[in-house]
């Protein structure tokens, strides 16, 4: 087992670059170090976070408990399967390293989900998705720890109870599960997903009339660039809410007074609304409070001016929930965890 560390810096450990502190810090490569912790009758009591990037988290105070940072390193492909190459990759893989290591061996299927920060141990954990690709379009199984019995779990796609933003393990049930590897089912022949409208225009604009998977990867590379802050310039989590859902009724009526309103028809009837829009039109855009603002080319995300406390950053996300709430009767659920 690594050594245990005590009193341990986490601002470089997350990418709000808000300084906290672990009373105990273990860097976790694989089961064993779980099952020697869960056998230290002194550690095993203590509360745990989990601790991928820290590219979706929100530190508010220090971690009085044991962080458990996944680094372990590894990633294969295994053969085809149903149709399918599968690949496996351990957790404390970055995820766009990984993503480009997929595509450099001709396999295409995560380049959607090109330049998320963070590990692939965390991918599954909120169903990480961007332009029109989710998780579990590619998602074929994992390997998980659990805390509670000591045994390594494998968990296919339904265990893992996938929603939008969502997973098993952000519920009671899944708690105790630590995940240890993933495994994606990538397609044996690939085509381009450009369902989602920025990103197909993106690729006929840039003339690529038979994109390959690296094409669209370098594609949404350039559009996340040009619109997302890079947290190694700025602290910021990416979207800081989640795209809110509600009744068609709702939306019907809100549409009467807002006719603009960004609205996604859902296949259940309900509309998703776009949680940057609606901040945008309470003008948050580029304005901020104390230390903490809303980046200027993307309301949906929250940065750190430069020294912000967890708290400077909680205000500001509360000041903006109330007033898309008194405008428009829609609660903002924020996306980052909050420690
Ligand atoms: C600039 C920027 C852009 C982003 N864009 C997107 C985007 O387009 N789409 C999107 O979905 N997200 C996006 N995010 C959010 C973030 O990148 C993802 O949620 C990512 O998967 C988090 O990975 P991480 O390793 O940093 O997780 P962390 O922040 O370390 O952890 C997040 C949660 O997962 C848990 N966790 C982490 N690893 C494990 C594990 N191995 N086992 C069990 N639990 C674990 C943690 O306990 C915590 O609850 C963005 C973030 C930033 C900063």
């Amino acid at each position: 087992m690594h050594a245990i560390l005590h009193d341990h810096p986490l601002d470089s450990l997350n990418t709000f670059r808000i300084p906290a502190r672990a009373r105990h810090y273990l860097r976790v490569d694989g089961a064993e170090q779980l099952a020697a912790l869960r056998a230290d009758p002194g550690l095993a009591a203590l509360p745990r976070l989990v601790l991928g990037g820290g590219s979706n988290m929100l530190f508010t105070r220090d971690v009085d408990g044991v962080v458990l940072h996944m680094t372990g390193l590894g990633k294969e492909v295994l053969g085809e399967h149903e149709g399918k190459i599968l690949v496996r990759a351990q957790a404390g893989e970055n995820w766009h390293a990984f993503v480009q290591w997929t595509l450099a061996q001709g396999l295409g299927g995560l380049e959607n989900l090109s330049l998320i920060p963070g590990t692939v141990g965390a991918a599954p954990i909120q169903n990480v998705g961007a332009y029109g690709t989710e998780t579990r379009d590619v998602f074929h199984c994992l390997s998980a720890f659990d805390m509670a019995s000591g045994e390594v779990l494998t968990l296919d796609a339904a265990a893992c109870r996938f929603a939008y933003r969502d997973s098993v393990f952000k519920h009671a049930e899944g708690r105790a599960l630590v995940v240890l590897d993933v495994t994606f089912a990538l397609p044996a022949t690939w085509s381009p997903n450009l369902r989602y409208a920025e990103l197909a225009r993106a690729v006929e604009e840039a003339g690529l009339a038979a994109p390959t998977p690296q094409d669209v990867g370098r594609t949404v590379e350039a559009i996340r660039r040009r619109k997302l802050p890079d947290p190694q310039e700025i602290g910021n989590a990416g979207s800081f809410f989640k795209n809110p859902v509600v009744s068609q009724e709702h939306c019907a009526r809100l549409l009467v007074e807002f006719p603009n309103l960004v609205h996604h028809a859902q296949a259940d009837g309900s509309e998703k609304l776009a949680a940057g829009w609606l901040i945008d039109q309470c003008g948050w855009k580029g304005r901020s409070l104390g230390r903490a603002g809303v980046y200027p080319k993307q309301a949906l995300v929250l940065v750190n001016l430069g020294g912000a406390t967890g708290d400077e950053v909680v205000r500001l996300a509360r000041a903006i929930q109330a007033d898309v709430k008194a405008r428009y009767g829609v609660e903002l659920e924020p996306e980052p965890v909050f420690i």
